[in-house]
């Protein structure tokens, strides 16, 4: 199996290499977690707590050392590494350690009337052994995150990092040790996905959760069909902002400015397309522009840098080649548009529209670019004119103006006169529709997306016979009917009739 070379992309400094698993070792990485799961399903819920806890204690023991392996991997500022990987992974345990009990512990549902004597029950158990795949943009928390909420359900875990985030997977895993987690819960394996991509799929796991592109997102949903494995997607982006010309300009030209530039723009729900309202269109460029200009870029050895490099080592073409094709149909750059090796500038586009890539395809890197609107419907018309929809943001002083478009975008998530807030708390769902995925965690819906959630009813048992057993006969069907009617019925007086019949098969007399 191939080599991984782990590097520095801001420095280039060699980070060490690391050797791929074979299928010989994959194979028996699962039977151990498919043993762990024996025992690890039948842990109470507070004490998969308490193992996760231990996670918790650890980094924030660790935050300034965890932080600059992070950058040093991704090439991303010091800021950005707590605020956006460490942060919301912390506060994912914070939530469930006080809310998980709640969410899994078994619920007693109503029952109907006409199941008197029963009691209904919902239980959430484990799914069994869950393969978590990850990509390298936010490696730490799209990782973390999901394996800590499978862990609690009390699922054990195959994780896969990205190939370009392999360095921060090894922090991972020797967080996990040095913590005193419990051994085998989590596996890593390490690996090209090209080499071990159907390995990790053939070996059967009870459930997948990717976070990647649309691309691998198809791939991956092609080959768990084969053994109806249940999968949920957290796929691409290509999340737009409209700005009405009642907005907050100067607040939303500095939202724009972070929520396109976070992570070198390579985020899943970073702005990608900016909708202005034609009578604030100038007032807008000039001040996105002005800021732009004073962004700061480079390798942050201080934690005083805004913005870092391009992570993902084919990301710099993808770029070059979409900003390439929006200049020949007439896009213009108002300022940036070079990469400097990993460094790709903060780049603004103006003059583009939907024919263009650049508003199409997920970008991925540090490019605003920013188009005009007239009306209400136009703009709304724009956003959804997609093939993603993640998340969205929307700025009017107008709330009626603001729930009415937020109604009728298509996105799994809407910030208004806010970028990105809508996955800023925790309790809220996260996911994509159309092609963004498919599937929601975060909160409760995570816990819920890695359970089987199990219908159970309960009763004595005392009675030889239910009514709707064997034999059918004439009366009996008639009693079935006046029943029915008295249930469904609007009118009073098929209720009343119906009466005597219900009673009689409540008690399930013959
Ligand atoms: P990617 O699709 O190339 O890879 C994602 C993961 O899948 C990696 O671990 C990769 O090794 C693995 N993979 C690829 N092919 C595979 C195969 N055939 N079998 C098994 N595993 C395979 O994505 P990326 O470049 O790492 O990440 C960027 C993408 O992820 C962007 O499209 C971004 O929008 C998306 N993303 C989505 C979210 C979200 O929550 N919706 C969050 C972050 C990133």
């Amino acid at each position: 199996m191939s080599n991984i070379k782990m590097i520095n992309p801001a420095t280039n400094e060699n980070l060490g290499i690391i050797e791929g698993f074979d299928k010989k070792k994959i194979k028996s990485e699962y039977e151990k977690a498919r043993k762990k799961l024996i025992t690890f399903k039948n842990t109470t819920i507070q004490e998969r707590i308490n193992e996760v806890k231990k996670i918790k204690k650890y980094i924030v023991e660790n935050l300034e050392y965890i932080v600059d392996e992070l950058s040093k991997d991704l090439g991303k500022t010091k800021s950005e590494a707590l605020l956006m990987e460490i942060f919301p992974v912390l506060d994912c345990i914070k939530y469930y350690e006080k809310n998980a009990y709640d969410i899994l512990r078994y619920k007693k549902i109503k029952t109907p009337i006409a199941l008197i004597g029963k009691k209904s029950y919902i239980f959430y158990n484990p799914v069994g052994v869950v393969l978590i795949i990850s990509p390298w943009n936010f490696p730490f928390t799209l990782s973390l995150i999901p394996i800590i909420t499978a862990v609690i359900a009390g699922n054990t875990v195959i994780y896969k990092p990205a190939e370009d985030a392999t360095y921060s997977a090894k922090i991972m895993e020797k967080i996990l040790i040095e913590s005193g987690f419990e051994k085998d819960v989590v596996t890593f394996i390490y690996g090209k996905s090209s080499e071990i991509g159907d390995e990790l799929i053939e070996e059967k796991p009870d459930k997948i959760f990717l976070t990647g592109s649309v691309k691998t997102g198809k791939i991956i949903m092609e080959k768990a069909a084969k053994y109806l494995i249940p999968i949920d997607l957290e796929l691409g982006g290509k999340d737009p902002m409209i700005v009405f010309e009642d907005a907050n300009i100067t607040r939303a030209a500095n939202a724009a400015t972070w929520g396109s530039l976070l992570n070198c723009g390579q985020a899943c729900v970073a702005l990608e397309r900016i909708y202005i309202q034609e009578k604030v269109y100038d007032d807008f460029l000039n001040r996105i522009l002005s800021n732009v200009k004073k962004v700061n870029q480079g390798w942050d050895t201080k934690g005083d840098v805004d913005i870092g490099c391009i992570t993902g080592s084919n990301q710099i073409k993808i770029i070059e080649d979409q900003i390439k094709e929006a200049q020949d149909k007439g896009a213009k750059i108002l300022i940036g548009g070079k990469a400097k090796g990993m460094f790709f500038e903060p780049t603004i586009l103006v003059n583009v529209d939907h024919s263009m890539e650049i508003m199409r395809e997920e970008t991925f890197g540090p490019v605003i670019s920013i188009m005009k609107f007239k009306t209400e419907d136009e703009a709304i018309h724009l956003a959804n004119d997609s093939n993603y929809g993640l998340n969205a943001s929307i700025w009017t002083k107008d709330k009626e103006k603001a729930m009415r478009v937020s109604k009728k975008i298509i996105s799994g998530g809407i910030a208004i006169n806010n970028a990105l807030t809508s996955s800023a708390n925790f309790a809220l769902p996260f996911g994509g529709t159309k092609q963004s995925g498919i599937g929601r965690y975060h909160g409760p819906y995570g816990l819920w997306a890695f359970s089987n959630i199990k219908a159970v009813m309960y009763e004595k048992g005392l009675k030889d016979q239910d009514i709707q057993w064997y034999p059918f006969r004439k009366d009996k069907y008639k009693r079935f009917l006046s029943t029915f009617k008295s249930i469904f019925s609007e009118r009073l007086i098929d209720k009343i009739k119906g009466l005597p019949y219900m009673i009689k098969i409540i008690r399930s007399e013959k």
